[in-house]
């Protein structure tokens, strides 16, 4: 458990952390528009690297959590695509709609020379931007940036954003953005956020206003696993937005529960149950079949129903409380 003493020392500031994440957006976007996979791997050591610098240059100060709002979305954005799956899926996304600004920008009715587009996702705290890329003095394009959770969209959204760059009736582009917006109110988006928020959560060691984190994890782990599990880090996440609970990052070793949680109307059961979910990631890793991971397998939802109190702690959750 950390001191939460640590939450007076003064704020890191990193300066090139944004820059860094610029230069790897380029290249992604290079890579992604390029070809099709495989991707080269050193993208996501570079990845790797860059969030790993960034804890340690600001574990004796609170961690990433205390950096200024920039620097803190930019870290966010590295430490979760670091993790498995997620960048090939962020460059496969680009790589659609490279495709389809392709496609687009040469179709009938459009004057001929519109400038090439780029789209980006990222760690945004708008849906999606539009500006012109420059090259020296002169516009030599134009930049899509939106929500790292339209990675994964269906291509009709992925198509709406590219659109929405472009210049088209006024009635047709209501619609266009009502298509992004109605996605980005999903399950999906949501999920992304929430993760990407859950990156850099406060300090506190797990130690809540209500549940102790701590505590919790001693319990579950004496009750549902004969004591055997060693202590992950614990912590609370930083939005209560989003529908998840729970996530456990296996590249962090790291459990964090939703502040939702942390409220002495939820009963210790529920929030000990969400704890023994998390654990049991961590456990029972993930299912490979191909190129995509399981999670929720039959055999975890088999284990999960071994909680104690599994019926009444679902039974709670399901309640929407
Ligand atoms: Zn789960």
């Amino acid at each position: 458990v950390q001191e939460t003493t640590e939450k007076t020392a003064t704020p890191v500031r990193l300066t090139g952390l944004v820059a860094v994440t610029d230069r790897l957006r380029e290249a992604m976007w290079r890579l992604a528009s390029a070809g099709p996979p495989p991707w080269p791997a050193e993208l996501l050591t570079a990845i790797r690297s860059a969030a790993q610098r960034v804890e340690s240059l600001c574990r004796d100060r609170g961690g990433p959590a205390e950096l200024p709002a920039a620097s803190r979305r930019a870290y966010q954005w590295l430490d979760y695509l670091a993790q498995d799956g997620r960048l090939e899926a962020h460059l496969a996304t680009q790589r659609l709609a490279a495709t389809i600004a392709g496609r687009v920008r040469h179709e009938r009715g459009r004057p001929p020379g519109l400038p090439p587009l780029r789209v980006d996702f990222y760690n945004t705290a708008m849906l999606y931007r539009v500006r012109p890329l420059r090259a020296g003095a002169r516009a030599d394009g134009l930049l899509v940036t939106a929500g790292e959770g339209f990675v994964g969209a269906p291509a009709e959204v992925v198509e709406a954003l590219v659109r929405l760059a472009l210049p088209g009736a006024r009635r047709r582009m209501a619609g266009l953005r009502a298509a992004v917006a109605s996605y980005a109110a999903g399950p999906d988006f949501r999920a992304v956020t929430l993760a990407l928020e859950l990156a850099a959560p406060p300090p506190g060691g797990g130690r809540g206003r209500h549940h102790d984190l701590g505590a919790v994890f001693e319990k579950v782990n004496a009750d549902c696993f004969k004591g055997r599990l060693t202590r992950p880090i614990l912590t609370w996440g930083a939005s209560t937005g989003g529908r998840r609970l729970g996530y456990y990052s296996a590249v962090r070793d790291t459990v964090t529960l939703s502040p939702k949680l942390d409220d002495p109307a939820v009963p210790s059961y529920v929030v000990e149950f969400v704890m023994y979910h998390e654990l049991l990631h961590r456990v029972m890793g993930a299912k490979v079949a191909g190129s995509r991971r399981y999670h929720h397998t039959p055999a975890f939802r088999e284990a999960e129903r071994q909680f104690p109190r599994w019926a009444e702690a679902k039974a709670y959750l399901r309640a929407d409380h």
